[in-house]
């Protein structure tokens, strides 16, 4: 049941948007149904409906769940056993998702249709785009793609990120308008294996094409401001390859090379020379505008934690909008944005009721409410006396669902309420806790909008990565350890994303307690920088790895504040209204007035000496 949509169609397509919100009550009910028709026999949906499809019985008797109960059948199907204990359709691969489980990405099955309805989504978006920006057919897309290793399993599914998957496909080759040349990027840059020559050739195509550009992007701000970071390092190679006309003789990919010297085509000394003033002159204030002049708009997602990055891309954006047009995850795509030029905080995304069934968990508005104040008030005390702590905390991460807790439908949420959003998908997931907080800002039609609020249980992420209290705990509990030699005791500590520079990086605040014989002020550099890296080797795969192999976040820092800092900082929560009595040092900082206050105390800055380890997800190690 995937409706057609034509994105030349655009008055067709904003109908079908229409009738999609309109009906978005009983195109639900729909889904379901079809959903559980097909797919009563499979082992999991069996086992709690005996092949029942009554969508009361599944309600009643179907758990909402988390990945940890998802994981032992993806594990089975990845070691051969046949689709159907999830899914009646054939699983076709697995989507590594950002999120992880015991420290590895989590891998979410896709079936053949799935592309197709990844497809209907995208060409929704032009369409939309259109009503509110003029004239987007007359230029090109500035569009800075890229895709991930992957790999196999042992029963020869492979494995890989959502969006290499899509690249790859045939839907993507086929997208709308690509054979008249309307992106910069030819597919065989964004499918070139090679990340550097990839972002170089992309790079190349777009500058070289830069007075046709009419929209620039990326799928996530971060993406898009490394590759500013990378102009910025290779703009006088750019400009030179420009100039001459040639591709530089690293770009060793041969599909990569000739596609990108099939748009260089001749020497052009004077679209160097103009590039090269642009670049030239400092700062890089409005450099995406004075590059590409005719650019309307910067299309890359920024709510969520993408949020940190807006003050960047407005100084290098020169005033344009920023434009996030889709909220969607490896497990499933949900949602459009409809205003897509509304200011970033403003931005709500419909979901598309036929894209999977939703549920939503209630979250009490309170907790939200507290945690959206400047500082998250939500550690532990004082590290030093909570060994045992993990334990507490993994049982208590918020994970249970209480018997009283109001589980509701799509069309049956209430404006001003957040909520956790649980998917029932076509592919094998059955009332699955995505982990994203919600709240819902108005409806369109009876399709209600959602503003993205945060991810359940992440405190501290640059790019991919997302990190929870509970993790960063259990890495500075290994780390400080080796300050027992030293004679020091780690007594505080907190932390933040500094996105100030790309790539952004982890800092740690750390409050040091000494032996009278230590010397606080001269802290022994080297065993410093050991804890740094100590805490980097103990944070999850997808940290590492954007460390390691895709360098999308810096060596992380650990600072050291004079004794008493943590105090000034407990007497500045009081005064923004936290309670004595409940006073917990906050695991994560976000306001910039506290960060100043720990900042002004800062005796020491150490750094991550080398990258952590990390290396590609082995399956042969993940199987039962
Ligand atoms: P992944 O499974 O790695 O594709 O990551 C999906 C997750 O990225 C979602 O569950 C969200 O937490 C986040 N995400 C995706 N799209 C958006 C968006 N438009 N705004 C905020 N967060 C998003």
């Amino acid at each position: 049941m995937i409706p057609h949509s034509d994105p030349n169609d655009g008055p067709g397509t904003m109908k079908l948007i229409e009738e999609l919100t309109t009906n978005a009550g009983q195109v639900q009910q729909q889904v379901l149904k079809e959903i559980l028709t097909g797919n009563a026999n499979t082992e999991y949906l069996h086992g709690f409906l005996n092949g029942e499809t009554d969508r009361s019985l599944f309600r009643r008797r179907v758990p909402i769940v988390d990945y940890d109960r998802v994981k032992p059948y993806i594990e089975r199907i990845a070691n051969g056993e046949p689709s159907d204990i999830i899914s009646s359709k054939p699983i076709v691969e697995l989507l590594t998702s950002s999120g992880t489980s015991g420290g590895q990405p989590k891998m979410m099955p896709s079936t053949e249709e799935d592309l197709d309805r990844k497809t209907f989504m995208y060409n929704l978006l032009i369409p939309v785009m259109n009503q509110y920006v003029d004239g987007l057919d007359r230029g090109k897309g500035m569009y800075l793609l890229f895709i991930k290793p992957e790999i196999s399993t042992p029963s020869g599914l492979t494995a890989r990120p959502v969006l290499t998957s899509y690249y790859k496909s045939r839907h993507f080759r086929d997208r709308p308008f690509n054979r008249f040349n309307v992106y910069t990027s030819p597919d065989e840059t964004i499918l070139c294996a090679d990340s550097k020559q990839s972002m170089y050739c992309q790079l190349l195509c777009g500058l070289a094409q830069r007075s046709d550009v009419l929209r620039v992007g990326a799928v996530f701000a971060s993406a898009f401001l490394r590759a500013l970071k990378f102009l910025e390092d290779h703009w006088e190679e750019l400009c030179s390859d420009i100039r001459t006309g040639t591709v530089s003789e690293w770009i060793a990919d041969p599909s990569c090379r000739d596609a990108t010297q099939r748009v260089l085509q001749q020497p052009n000394p004077d679209l160097a020379a103009s590039i090269a003033k642009e670049c030239a002159k400092e700062p890089w204030e409005g450099i995406v505008k004075r590059l590409w002049p005719r650019t309307k708009y910067i299309d890359v997602i920024v709510t969520g934690s993408m949020a940190q990055y807006i003050p960047l891309l407005e100084f290098y954006g020169g005033g344009l909008p920023l434009v996030s047009t889709m909220y969607a995850s490896s497990e499933c795509y949900f949602g459009i944005n409809l205003r897509p030029l509304d200011l970033p905080g403003d931005v709500s995304y419909t979901l598309l009721p036929n894209m999977c069934y939703y549920e939503f968990i209630k979250v009490e508005k309170n907790e939200e409410e507290e945690r959206d104040e400047a500082l998250e008030c939500n550690g532990d005390g004082n590290i030093e006396n909570n060994e045992n702590s993990n334990n507490n905390n993994n049982n208590n991460n918020n994970n249970d669902i209480k018997n009283n807790t109001k589980v509701v439908d799509l069309v049956d949420v209430e404006e001003g309420c957040y909520y956790e959003l649980v998917v029932t998908t076509f592919t094998g997931l059955y009332r699955y806790r995505v982990g994203d907080i919600l709240m819902v800002t108005g409806f369109h039609n009876a399709a209600p909008q959602f503003r993205f609020v945060h991810r359940r249980n992440v405190v501290l992420s640059v790019d991919t990565d997302k990190t929870s209290e509970e993790d960063l705990l259990n890495a500075v509990a290994s780390a400080k350890l080796l300050l027992r030699p030293l004679g020091c005791l780690l007594t505080e500590y907190t932390s933040y994303a500094d996105t100030s520079s790309i790539p952004g990086h982890y800092v740690l605040f750390w409050e040091i307690k000494s032996s009278a014989a230590a010397d606080l002020s001269n802290l022994d550099r080297t065993v410093m920088e050991d804890c740094c890296m100590a805490v980097e080797a103990q944070l999850d795969s997808v940290y590492r790895r954007c460390r390691t192999r895709d360098r999308s976040i810096g060596p992380l820092e650990i600072r050291v504040v004079r004794p008493g800092t943590f105090d000034a900082l407990m007497d500045f929560c009081l005064l923004q209204g936290s309670s004595v009595n409940q006073y917990k040092t906050p695991r994560c900082i976000k306001s910039k007035e506290a960060i100043g206050i720990l900042e002004e105390k800062v005796e020491g800055r150490f750094f991550s000496r080398n990258s952590p380890h990390w290396e590609p997800l082995t399956m042969e190690r993940r199987v039962v």
